[in-house]
């Protein structure tokens, strides 16, 4: 049993599913990694269940606030059921890939699910989540019915919860290539060494706004990853596009994925594998203009502690991107790093504009799509924000 600090149980009675070391007045009895243990206000009423992260600072996860609820097997059936009930209306020949468990909002702390097509990818980040694996890949088995679970459990969090990486087959076998449709337009997924579970699934609906308003534009996508944004801009017409991107996996990838697209004019596409902030700087020199540029940057900020830093490489990115607008240019400008909120994202692009000496507005609001809910009591898994901004001058 984890006791509270007395007046710690603030956070846990507006069911944000964090206990910090910090709130914890007593461990009692023994507790193992990623067991579940019953968590008491410091006058001993039960407030929630949750499992245990001994090595973590966040030193246990909520799995329920129902004194009733037990968790077991069930329960974790249960908790992914509901999630992937909850995608079926969002997936259709047109969009085969969405996530189909996103964590603390979907009940299930530290289990990310990526569905494409017929191949689930599993990353598994804490040590509640760990305990519960066997449970998790016959649960996600039997709601989705999917050929392959394949496990990327290697996200640098492990590491703060005294777990080394897992990576493969969970379930059935990998199919070679793998590959799935969004928007009708077809990706290859590399689940084995691509980033993340291998595509951005998060950024769906932003690239169909892209898309809708890029015709005839000339195109300039920063951080391109496999090219989807740049894809998303070809099918909604645009007559050029340049990708930028520092991985050579990432644009071979990206070239794939145009080819394995024939209704795409592949003549309108290029892709420069350079370091970002440096090509921008020689593009602005060259005097090269884009109609719409798309900004999708790394999480810079995983967290507060690096925002500052994190603040200063989007504000250049930003920087350089409205210099090179035209005049009525578009710019979509992303931000997933969660130490980095809406507010100051948005003043570190009207810092962009001011320092270019751009009149811009911000037209739109971008978030991620709605196979990633944020809980409103996890206000942390709000964190990828976005703006279309159009430049006057
Ligand atoms: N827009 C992409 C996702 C971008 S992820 C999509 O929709 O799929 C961020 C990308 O930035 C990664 O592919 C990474 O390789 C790249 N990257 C990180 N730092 C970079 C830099 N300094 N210059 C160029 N690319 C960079």
């Amino acid at each position: 049993m984890l006791r509270l600090k007395p007046g710690r149980d603030k956070s846990l009675r507006q069911r944000h599913p964090w206990i910090f070391s910090g709130a914890i007045a007593t461990v009692e009895g023994s507790l193992e990694r990623g067991g579940t243990v019953d968590v008491h206000t410091a006058d001993g009423a039960f407030i929630a269940r949750a499992a245990f992260s001994p090595e973590s600072q966040i030193r246990a996860r909520v799995w329920t606030f129902d004194a009733r609820e037990a968790v077991d097997g069930a329960f974790i059936a249960r908790r992914v059921a509901r999630a992937v009930a909850a995608r079926a209306p969002m997936l259709d020949p047109r969009h085969t890939g969405c996530r189909l468990i996103h964590g603390e909002s979907d009940g299930l702390p530290g289990v990310i699910a990526d569905r494409y097509a017929d191949v689930v990818v599993l990353q598994l980040s804490s040590a509640g989540a760990e305990r519960w694996r066997d449970a998790i890949v016959a649960a996600l088995v039997e709601a989705t019915a999917a050929a392959c679970v394949y496990e990327r459990s290697d996200a640098d969090v492990r590491k703060l919860e005294g777990m080394a990486s897992r990576v493969g087959l969970a379930h059935g076998k990998l199919p070679e290539p793998v590959t799935f449709v969004e928007d009708g337009i077809v990706y290859r997924v590399d689940v084995i060494g691509g980033q993340k579970t291998g595509f951005y699934l998060d950024q769906r609906d932003n690239r169909a706004a892209v898309r809708a308003i890029a015709a005839s534009c000339d195109v300039l996508n920063l951080f391109s990853y496999s090219g989807a944004f740049a894809l998303a801009a070809l099918a909604g017409g645009a007559a050029s596009v340049i990708s930028i991107d520092s991985s050579n996996a990432a644009l071979a990838l990206a070239r794939e994925n145009l080819s394995s697209n024939p209704a795409l004019p592949a003549d309108r596409a290029e892709w420069r594998e350079a370091d970002v902030f440096a090509e921008l700087r020689k593009m602005r020199d060259r005097g090269d203009g884009f109609d719409l540029i798309v900004v999708d940057p790394p999480k810079f900020a995983p967290t507060l502690a690096h925002a500052e830093r994190a603040s200063r490489a989007y504000k250049d990115a930003n920087l350089w991107a409205l210099k090179m607008l035209r005049p009525g240019g578009l710019l979509a400008s992303f931000s997933c790093s969660g130490g980095i909120d809406a507010a100051l994202f948005r003043k570190i692009v009207a810092g962009a504009a001011l320092d270019a000496s751009a009149d811009a507005a911000v037209i739109g609001q971008f978030a991620a799509a709605a196979d990633h809910p944020v809980s409103l009591a996890f206000p942390e898994g709000d964190y990828l924000k976005g703006l279309l901004v159009r430049k006057a001058r």
